[in-house]
């Protein structure tokens, strides 16, 4: 066959030449261990958990070697493509504290090495087609759905592989006569790659996670252009991680399966291929055992789910590092207050089988982090986030800033601060308490006190209390009040002496918390008596009187 004419019937108006391009896209100019990486997603509308660890690996590893992270839009899927999704991405990644180097970008894109989008390079993995045709690795398969069905039935009929491959790859046996008849005759072809293997022939590669990897050689005559003329994924990522120079290309296990194809395509085309790096999918506890997360079953697994509720990026971000490199929580506990940028993150610190994701220890992470934040932090974070997905608490925040951000505060300092605080809907629900807006009683009244003398308890605090009081001040008050009214002074001796009280000094303050906070578990009750006011404790104190009545 004479595969340059082919080449020519096949793409008669492309113009561009192999020199041309290369010519655009010369070797990055970087020192000998910088790595250049790249997050490489599709627009499908859903950014999900494996996209954000994958990008804060990427994003770590170039930085850290001085080298270039980028982003590139795989879009050459126009089924699975939803409108608004690259926004979407670049700004929820942005969120959690991902930024590029170069790449697709809102406003178009910044960097020398695009453009970034693949649905603009359709030209260039033309061009790089092309080269396959002529050298005879890559020819039209005019095969309808229909045709791929039988040969399918064919294959389980006789119980051969299934696939398109070797002697049942149809029309790898077509003349140039026929394809120019097809070609007239306006039939719709995608380009297949020609693979050529010999009997038994395996493919090897050392994996930057996994270490060295052994599997058949790719057989498949799999497609490289779609009838519409845009590449497949499996030729688009060889084309560009050349051209773009990627050095470390880290994705997900999932991909380990067609491994074989492109580093048979990256050897067709005479190009070296990149590290390539699997990395492990995030699994969740189910029952006994663990399952892969699922876009369907787990809400958790879209970044949206995270920024929807008010995570903080830094509590995302500092988890999701402790779930990528098995040496990070060490490090951390030996650095706890240093920045999480200062952690050397390792390829070969990455795990190889599933790793466990777990909202619970996500939640305990998230508390540490937002204690080392200020409370006017908290209070500049909560309300952004509010604003967004919580009106209403956001209009109770700017009414009540200095309260909101007394009552973040609370507790917060000392051995062994309280950790309240772990999202913006979670804030919101515990914090309502401290607002006069949103203030309810949501708790029991202790069952060791008669309505009666509750009612008491509250008239009699109310009257003798003074905001002037300190802690200690105050409490002797309520411990007083205690005794006056048939309460032990201390749990001890009521534990002691049952018979002799009503009930101790816990009972008579846990109907003044109820009435304050509303709940049984609050922050220091002082603190927040501090912070409302005597206004505001007077209308709770009265409130509760009515209620009780
Ligand atoms: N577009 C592919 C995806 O979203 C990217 C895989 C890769 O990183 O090469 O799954």
């Amino acid at each position: 066959m004479d595969t340059l004419k082919l080449a020519q019937i096949l793409f008669p108006n492309l113009d561009l030449t192999v020199a041309e391009i290369e010519e655009k896209y010369p070797p990055r100019q970087l020192p000998a261990e910088a790595m250049v990486t790249r997050l490489a997603p599709s627009p499908t509308g859903f950014i999900h958990l494996g996209n954000l660890y994958g990008a804060y690996a990427d994003m770590k590893l170039a930085n850290q070697s001085k080298g270039v992270f980028y982003l590139r839009i795989e879009d050459t899927d126009e089924k699975r493509e939803v409108p608004g999704a690259i926004e979407e991405i670049i700004n929820g990644l942005k969120y959690f504290g991902v930024n590029f180097d170069e790449g697709a970008t809102i406003e178009g894109e910044k960097g020398a090495y695009g453009p970034y989008r693949q649905s603009e390079r359709k030209e260039i993995y033309q061009v790089y087609a092309r080269e396959l045709v002529k050298k005879g690795l890559a020819y039209p398969c005019f095969c309808t759905e229909e045709d791929l069905a039988e040969i399918r039935k064919q294959q389980e009929v006789l119980k051969e592989q299934t696939g398109y491959y070797g002697k049942w790859a149809r029309d790898r046996f077509l003349t140039l006569e026929q394809i120019e008849q097809y070609l007239a005759a306006g039939k719709p072809w995608v380009l297949r790659f020609k693979a050529m293997i010999k009997e038994g022939e395996m493919a090897s590669i050392e994996d930057g996670i996994r270490g060295s990897l052994v599997m058949p050689a790719n057989d498949m005559d799999l497609v490289i252009l779609k009838t519409n003329g845009l590449p497949t994924y499996h030729f688009a990522h060889v084309v560009d991680d050349h051209l773009m120079g990627t050095t470390h290309l880290l994705r997900g296990e999932e991909w380990l399966s067609t491994l074989p194809m492109h580093l048979a395509l990256f050897k067709a085309m005479g190009w070296e291929h990149p590290i390539y790096c699997h990395t492990a999918h995030l699994m969740k506890k189910e029952g006994e055992g663990k399952r892969k997360l699922s876009k369907r079953k787990d809400p958790e697994l879209g970044l949206n789910y995270y920024r929807s509720l008010g995570y903080h990026p830094l509590a995302v971000k500092e988890y999701l590092l402790t779930i990528l490199n098995s040496n990070y929580e060490e490090w951390r506990l030996n650095n706890p207050e240093a920045d999480n940028d200062e952690f050397v993150f390792s390829i070969d610190k990455m795990g190889r089988s599933g790793a466990l994701f777990d909202l619970e220890k996500l939640n305990d992470i998230s508390q540490t982090v937002l204690l080392k934040l200020s409370a006017e932090e908290i209070y500049d974070f909560v309300l952004a986030w509010a604003k967004e997905y919580d009106e209403e608490y956001a209009q109770i925040l700017l009414k009540n800033e200095q309260i909101a951000k007394k009552a973040f505060d609370i507790g917060r300092s000392g051995d062994k601060p309280r950790k309240d605080l772990i999202y913006g809907a979670q804030i919101a629900k515990f914090s309502a308490y401290i607002f006069p807006e949103t203030f309810t009683i949501t708790d029991p009244y202790p069952a060791e006190v008669t309505k009666e003398d509750a009612v008491t308890i509250l008239s009699e605090y109310l009257k003798n209390y003074d905001y002037s009081d300190d802690n200690d001040a105050w409490f002797n008050k309520v411990r007083n009040l205690a005794q006056d009214l048939g309460f032990a002074a201390k749990p001890k001796d009521f534990k002691k002496n049952p018979e002799l009280y009503k009930g101790h000094v816990g009972h008579v303050s846990g109907v003044i918390r109820i009435a304050l906070t509303g709940r049984t578990n609050a922050p220091d009750l002082w603190e927040v008596q501090q912070i409302i006011g005597v206004e505001e404790l007077s209308r709770r104190i009265k409130n509760a009187i009515e209620g009780l009545k």
